[in-house]
């Protein structure tokens, strides 16, 4: 019988490992992918160290898919066998709660996501609700893609939310935030890059990139910004990037899950600044992205580690050791 290999997350705060399982079969409306690449996303270390509550065990982590289509299911149409796919966190959503029915999918009340309620991409093959998949036929090589399925998509939600305003900042400067500079700056915006304190290779990282300025998020930028986006978990940079966005300006948490944000002085929110988060994406972000990457000539910098040390990336990502993004390669 055919078979596939899987990084398996038995309890939270434990090592991912290696499972072979019988491969499995595509269902109705679903196509069976074999991964070609896999991005290793700040969320997949959130619910390896027990930070999202209720994932599904085991579990295979990993919703920064890119793949061919190597089976589908009945009712699938739109794919072709061998065709390259990608799959991100949005694995399916119910399609009839008011969210739903209102084109906020990404709010959806019973909603399925890839590496965490679902099998994802830490593996050979992987099973995708075919309506959440997407074509990509741009872009180039399969490991430099990866981060746009979820760094890319969900990073386009926030960058979104922040406004049209010309002068952006950007708290933690990985995966997500290295490819939205790249759009921003197409976009003829000013990006300004905060990082860890003193992390000077991060700064060095960010300025390749052609951000106009980059410092430790304890710094101010030396202009008022219209708008931050804060990547990092760290719920300090919320009353920083406060300050250091002007009136009217908008503070947006793009991640899943942050710190306790400490309280600060209302003087800070104060003159109509906007703080909020963002949650998930819809398959509308993801088009739009996948349609504006390639035209901002978005690269993505990865660095790749074969499936079985999927460990080791979640570690160096954990620690800071990387620049850019960490992908999984079978
Ligand atoms: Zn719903
Ligand atoms: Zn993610």
């Amino acid at each position: 019988m055919a078979s596939m290999h899987a990084m398996v997350l038995n309890a939270p705060r434990s090592p991912l490992v290696m499972r072979e399982r019988p491969l499995p079969q595509a269902g109705a409306g679903e196509i069976l992918v074999a991964v070609a690449a896999c991005g290793v996303c700040r969320t997949d270390l959130h619910v390896v160290d027990g930070e999202l509550e209720h994932p599904k065990l085991p579990i295979v982590p990993g919703h920064e898919i890119v793949g061919r289509v190597a089976a589908t299911g009945a009712g699938v149409s739109g794919f072709a066998l061998g065709e390259r796919v990608g799959v991100p966190w949005l694995g399916a959503t119910c399609g009839t709660c008011p969210y739903c029915r209102s084109g906020a999918e990404n709010l959806c009340d019973t909603p399925v996501f890839t590496g965490y309620t679902r099998d994802g991409g830490y593996a050979t093959h992987a099973v995708a609700d075919a309506r959440f998949c997407f074509p990509l036929r741009d872009g180039g090589d399969d490991a430099e893609i990866a981060p746009w399925l979820c760094a890319g998509l969900i990073g386009w939600r926030s960058y979104r939310m922040a406004g049209e305003g010309k002068t952006l900042g950007l708290y933690g400067f990985g995966a997500a935030a290295h490819i939205l500079a790249q759009v921003a700056i197409w976009q003829g915006r000013r990006v300004f890059a905060f990082t860890r304190k003193g992390d000077t290779a991060a700064q060095d990282f960010a300025r390749a990139f052609g951000v106009v300025w980059a410092g430790g998020s304890e710094q101010a930028p030396p202009e008022p910004l219209d708008a931050a986006i804060i990547f990092a978990p760290v719920g300090a940079l919320v009353p920083a990037a406060l300050k250091a966005v002007k009136k009217g300006g908008r503070v947006v948490c793009g991640g899943i899950h942050m710190s306790d944000i400490p309280s600060f002085p209302y003087s800070l929110l104060w003159g109509e600044r906007h703080v909020m988060s963002v949650a998930n994406l819809t398959r509308t972000d993801a088009l739009e992205f996948l349609e504006v990457a390639p035209k901002a000539g978005v690269k993505c910098e990865v660095t790749r580690y074969p499936l079985a040390r999927a460990n080791e990336a979640l570690s160096d990502l954990r620690d800071g050791r990387l620049q850019g993004a960490a992908v999984l390669v079978p």
